[in-house]
């Protein structure tokens, strides 16, 4: 049989079919290579999606030849099949979504020899304070990388450079680091509790056996799902398969790396944007290679190309983290389902508080759930109680009510830990003229700007537009009006010097100056007891362990309860659940309170009394009722566009243009949620059905008949929309 003369070549780019090109008879190429080929008036790399006998539709002379194969790992079977799969499902060009699965292959070439230096035990000729640090940081006869060195005795390279040329360090060529260390499945075994060992087994069994099977991992916080499906873990590492696990915030996971190295003596590889290139490309590598055999990452992650997957793990499933709204449109923790059926490999989804489509995926037997109803160790949840701030709120002008005041300083004399929890960045989320009542708004956004008091700026944080406080109202001209309302993170930060002058204070915020090493840092002095008092948004209700933590107070429950979101009562409840179950992990006797107006409240009634199962009832009922996901499907189509009529145009003409039947409801053109985003009006279109229907179908048919949308006017879909 002759070599295929053809292949179809996908290209990385915003297309969403493969282009077809002719096999020169020189040249051996397979599916998923790497290959160089001319595109336009240059030169494009794709992957070869498909090899063929006959051009297909096109004649033979009008096509153009492969220029050149690269000498790398293939796109594997399995990473070309879930992009055509996300690409189908989210009608994003396949091109786009291809391009989150590969690597420029230029950045794949094997890796450039590292060079270290050593002391020679020569003197330095001119002695100088830095080139005495770099030799005494040298002398005890080590090698090291020639950054490194300079890094460690703090000078700059040209410090080492110099040295060499003067013949105290020499150069040398030093082993390539090793991307990954050998885990040991032996290394330290966890003794588990009866709850713990029948979860683990049921998933070592379905690793061992192969196969594709999802389990929803439901155990409440503290109860120990990481020694669960580390077992899971320890299971597939005997079986020489790879594991991915995947975590919402990457960055922030140093505690979770140095339990793993406790349990498998070495720390898995990590990947996510942070990583620099080179060792991207060598993680790339050795997981293509099979030799890198644990991954932890961000939801990019899923793209990498196992060599060999045995086992996909989703913690804290529920975060919305997972879902990526720029670009294409996918939820992370849906496509690991997808990957894992791909490799016919088992899938752990792991959370406290289980999204409700999962949760109904386990109770109609798709998933087989896996309970852990204790926390480890027999140790009690806090004891929670809520403070009605109808009545016995603060006074005025302030947000810690007395009952809040008396815990902390309770929690201040045990010499433990408290957190106060207020889900808003910066000081004040308003600024208002005390003369005639104007607020200040983002010129490019619906937003109203953001007093950040440290940073001395108002800021959107929509699209970061800043500008320093205002010293006179723009509107009715008054001088120094502007007066902050309600509050953020900074403000509560004030109030608390204020009411507790000796406690240490901690603020973490998602925008605190130093980025996520220092919040990485912050987080690890809240673990190390080297805070009084933790004010924070969000971000600290992530699966820390904060083990002096004895305090949980919320300072304002009922914030995203009343926005018109259908998903905001299961956020609200994820959300509180989380930051309250972050108390009491480590000893009895934790609290937490609750401020909000609205005590009686079906979900905060379901945090206080731990029910729960009255929650997901109550939450299921109601998406079963309305027809909401997941008993029905949704999908937006946003129109954007710098004219709020041309948006609105291009909406009505697509619309009219829909095959409405009685499967499909199409609703709207409507302003979205969010109006104006960084100077361009947005219009939506919501496509509701039943869950049976297949919208990803049905849009692509419609969409097909329709003009693309011209000039600035842009259209984005986003099928399963978070919020809508
Ligand atoms: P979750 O993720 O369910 O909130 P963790 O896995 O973080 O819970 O476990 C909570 C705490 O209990 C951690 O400090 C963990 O080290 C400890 N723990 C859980 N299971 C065990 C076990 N089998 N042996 C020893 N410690 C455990
Ligand atoms: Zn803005």
């Amino acid at each position: 049989m002759s070599a295929p003369r053809y292949a179809d070549v996908l290209i990385p780019v915003a297309v969403d079919r493969p282009y077809s090109y002719r096999i020169p008879a020189d040249l051996a190429v397979g599916p998923g290579d790497l290959v160089a080929v001319p595109l336009g008036n240059r030169t494009a790399v794709g992957a070869v999606w498909r090899l063929r006998d006959e051009p297909g539709g096109v004649s033979h002379n009008r096509l153009k030849d492969i220029a050149a194969r690269h000498d790398v790992p293939p796109v594997p079977h399995e990473i070309r099949r879930l992009v055509d799969w996300i690409a189908d499902y989210t009608l994003a060009p396949r091109g786009m979504v291809l391009r989150m699965a590969m690597r420029d292959p230029d950045a794949l070439a094997p890796p450039r020899p590292r060079i270290g230096v050593r002391a020679t035990g020569q003197p330095a000729s001119r002695p100088t304070p830095s080139r005495a640090k770099v030799l005494a940081l040298m002398a005890d006869g080590l090698a090291r990388g020639k950054s490194e060195a300079a890094r460690e005795a703090g000078v700059s390279v040209g410090v080492i450079d110099g040295l060499v040329d003067d013949g105290a360090l020499e150069a040398i060529t030093l082993a390539p680091e090793a991307v990954a260390l050998p885990l040991d499945p032996a290394y330290a075994v966890a003794s588990l509790n009866t709850a713990q060992k029948d979860a683990a087994l049921a998933i070592e069994d379905a690793v061992a056996a192969g196969g594709f099977q999802v389990f929803l991992l439901d155990g409440v916080t503290g109860s120990g799902k990481t020694e669960v499906y580390f077992e899971a873990v320890a299971e597939a590492l005997r079986q020489d398969k790879q594991t991915l696990i995947l975590v919402p915030e990457i960055a922030l996971t140093t505690q979770f790396l140095d339990r793993f190295a406790q349990r498998f003596g070495h720390r898995p590889a990590a990947w996510h944007s942070g990583i620099g290139a080179t060792r991207r490309a060598r993680v790339w590598t050795g997981v293509a290679a099979g030799e890198v055999k644990v991954v932890i990452g961000a939801r990019s992650a899923l793209f990498l190309p196992f060599k060999a997957l045995g086992l996909v793990v989703v913690d804290e499933e529920h975060e919305q983290a997972y879902k990526q709204d720029d670009g294409v449109h996918y939820h992370a923790r849906d496509m690991a389902v997808v990957r894992a059926r791909l490799h016919d490999a088992p899938v752990v989804l792991a959370s406290a508080t289980p999204s409700v489509e999962s949760r109904v995926n386990a109770d109609k037997g798709r998933y087989r759930r896996l309970i852990l109803p204790e926390r480890f160790g027999g140790r009690e949840m806090p004891k929670i109680a809520t403070v009605d701030l109808k009545t016995r709120g603060a006074p005025h002008g302030r947000w810690i009510s007395p009952a809040l005041e008396l815990a902390v300083r309770d929690t201040l004399a045990a010499k433990e830990q408290s957190l106060l929890f207020l889900n808003r960045r910066g000081y004040a989320p308003l600024t208002l003229c005390r003369a005639c009542g104007e607020r200040v708004q983002c010129p490019n956004c619906t937003a109203w700007l953001v007093d950040h008091r440290f940073r001395r700026r108002l800021v959107c944080h929509h699209c970061g537009f800043s500008m320093p406080p205002l010293e006179h109202c723009p509107k009715c001209e008054a001088v120094d009006s502007f007066v902050a309302c309600g509050p953020g993170v900074e403000r509560l930060a004030e109030e608390c010097a204020t009411l507790f002058p000796e406690a240490r204070l901690l603020v973490l915020s998602s925008d605190m100056a130093g980025g996520i090493e220092r919040i990485r840092q912050e987080i690890e002095a809240v673990a190390k007891g080297e805070a009084d008092i933790v004010i924070g948004t969000q971000l600290v209700a992530k699966g820390h362990n904060f083990p002096h933590l004895a305090l949980v107070g919320v300072i304002d429950a009922d914030l995203g309860l009343s926005n018109g979101d259908p998903r905001a009562g299961e956020r609200t409840f994820q959300l509180l659940q989380q930051v309250v179950g972050r108390a009491g992990r480590a000893k009895d006797g934790s609290r937490a309170l609750i401020q909000t107006h609205q005590p009686a409240h079906p979900i905060i009634d379901a945090i206080v009394k731990g029910d729960r199962e009255a929650f997901y009832a109550a939450e299921i009922a109601m998406r079963e009722e309305a027809q909401l996901p997941p008993y029905g499907r949704l999908a937006a189509l946003v129109v954007s566009a710098e004219a709020q009529a041309d948006a609105f145009g291009y909406a009505r003409t697509i619309m009219r243009a829909a095959p409405v039947g009685t499967d499909v409801r199409l609703l709207g053109p409507a302003e979205a949620p969010l109006a104006l985003v960084r100077g361009r009006h947005r219009v939506r279109l919501l496509a509701r059905s039943a869950r049976a229907f297949d919208m990803s179908g049905w849009l692509r048919a419609w969409l097909s008949s329709v003009e693309a949308p011209r000039g600035n006017v842009r259209l984005e879909i986003d099928v399963d929309p978070q919020s809508f």
